[in-house]
């Protein structure tokens, strides 16, 4: 058969924990590895008679989000129960919102490979309570761990408009980028801070008609990776089943599949799931939220300049490659760190190279940010003004970064404290440029009238100068005088 053309289609539900000191409805402080059930309390072990009272901040920091998000946020907002039937959450429901969501229809713009912009629509973002853990691992019975039962969970949903696996590992990573940059949430994939459940199928045209497949719903992801190929392996799949049964997708109908990490392959769970009916009612515990323009204005106050602004600024205003301008706002303390160093004067260029080749690494050495080293903006723009002006190599730049963040200090007193300020005077120079050229007869011979040897021998001569010097002759002044004297 021949090759069949296709779409592909994806839309996303994202999980995202926010970072409050507490959880959801009562005032147990979220915690992660910490022993089970010690975060409790009669509220989130959903005791008959307890009354859960809204936490302001994750109402705050959600609508923040949506703000980032372009989304239109509501005046009013009110919360319900979902039936759920599970142990880990006891009551028996999730607070969650159903038709009155607090934002709604906005767009979150992703990065493309051609260093552009796509824009994915943003239907709706409401706020709920995640659940707590089932555990199944200590035996034969089953356990169950409330800490996490009640953290304020922020849940986005995309429209599909999603083309390939690489677009979804796109949005994934910038929602991460956001929330982060807004402070919002710690979004640690690997402590389940963020969760992703992509819904899957393909538009697939044969003869000039189009067929659209079943859609999958894959459940839980929590890794970039685990995204970008559960998603090309459904695309793989679907593609394959079309042709061997022609099946193609009914209202309503979504099948549900897990992602097997070792078998790298998803897993059917649910076929044919008809859509639910949660019984969803008003919370008659919980009064509705207002939120006035007052209030609405105060939280657009805390917004900042979203990464990929700032990254195209980067690009844009300073000359910076694209992926520089991506490592330099892949977290908001660098980002800042360096906006705050070239507004001190310093080239760009410069502070971008000494931040991304010697900060990042001293950062992450310690476990902490750029900002937190002991550098100041200032200090560091002044270690690139002299690696610029040619006082210190750039050798010598490594060397002092990571002086002053060990030590503190200025960096022109550690450059000549350590004897790393290079010899840009002419005359001094001279001289030992006529000393080398007057012990190495050969080299000079051959550098003057032997084209084959010339570059060799002159690439020796440099060398010999510059140890002379004990490494501080400044290499450029140097060749320019070699030049001169050889060519005169
Ligand atoms: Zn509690
Ligand atoms: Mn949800």
């Amino acid at each position: 058969m021949a090759e069949l053309e296709y779409k592909i289609i994806v839309g996303l539900e994202i999980h995202v924990h926010l970072a409050t000191r507490t959880k959801m409805f009562c005032g147990c402080e979220l915690a992660y590895g910490d022993m089970a059930n010690t975060h409790v309390c009669p509220v989130c072990l959903g005791m008959p008679g307890t009354l859960p009272v809204m936490n302001k901040q994750a109402l705050e920091f959600s609508i923040l989000t949506g703000l980032a998000l372009n989304c239109q946020i509501a005046s009013f907002t009110k919360w319900d129960r979902k039936s759920y039937y599970y142990p880990d959450l006891p009551k028996n429901y999730q607070i969650s919102q159903y038709d009155l969501p607090f934002s709604e229809h906005g767009y979150i713009e992703i990065p493309t490979e051609d260093g552009g912009t796509k824009k994915i629509r943003i239907l709706r973002a409401h706020l709920e309570e995640d659940a707590g853990k089932n555990i199944h691992t200590l035996g034969n019975f089953s356990a169950v761990d409330l800490n996490r039962a009640g953290t304020p969970l922020l849940e986005i949903v995309t429209e599909p408009d999603m083309n390939s696996p690489d677009e979804v590992g796109a949005l994934a990573r910038e929602l991460q980028r956001i929330v982060r940059f807004l402070g919002v949430s710690e979004a640690d994939m690997q402590k389940g801070h963020m969760r992703f459940e992509p819904n899957v199928n393909l538009h697939i045209t044969r003869n000039g008609e189009v067929f659209k497949t079943p859609i999958s719903e894959v459940k839980n992801l929590n890794s970039f990776r685990a995204i970008e190929r559960s998603i090309a392996y459904e695309v793989a799949r679907q593609l394959h089943e079309f042709k061997e049964t022609g099946k193609t997708l009914q209202m309503g109908n979504k099948s549900t599949y897990g992602w097997d990490d070792d078998k790298q392959m998803t897993v059917l769970q649910r076929e044919k799931e008809e859509a639910h009916d949660y019984r969803y009612f008003p919370d008659p515990d919980l009064v509705p939220v207002e939120i006035d323009d007052a209030w609405l204005g105060e939280i657009k106050a805390r917004l900042c300049e979203l990464p990929i602004q700032m990254q195209q600024r980067f690009t844009k205003d300073y000359g910076l490659s694209d992926y520089d301008a991506s490592v330099l706002t892949a977290d908001r303390a660098t980002a800042e760190f360096f906006n705050a160093t070239v507004k001190q004067g310093a080239d760009a260029k410069r502070v971008c190279n000494l931040l991304t080749q010697t900060g990042l690494k001293l950062a992450n050495e310690k476990g902490t940010t750029v900002d937190q080293l002991g550098i100041t903006p200032e200090n560091l723009a002044k270690l690139a003004q002299m690696a610029n002006a040619g006082d210190v190599s750039a050798t010598a730049a490594t060397a002092i970064f990571e002086e002053m963040a060990a030590a503190a200090g200025n960096p022109m007193q550690i450059a000549e404290a350590k004897n790393l300020i290079q010899k840009s005077d002419a005359g001094e120079i001279e001289a030992l440029v006529d000393a080398v050229l007057a012990e190495n007869t050969e080299a000079v011979q051959d550098a003057k009238t032997n084209p084959k040897k010339a570059k060799k021998a002159i690439g020796f001569l440099m060398g010999q100068v510059i140890q002379k010097s004990k490494g501080r002759a400044n290499p450029k002044i140097v060749s320019q005088l070699m030049n001169q004297k050889l060519t005169s």
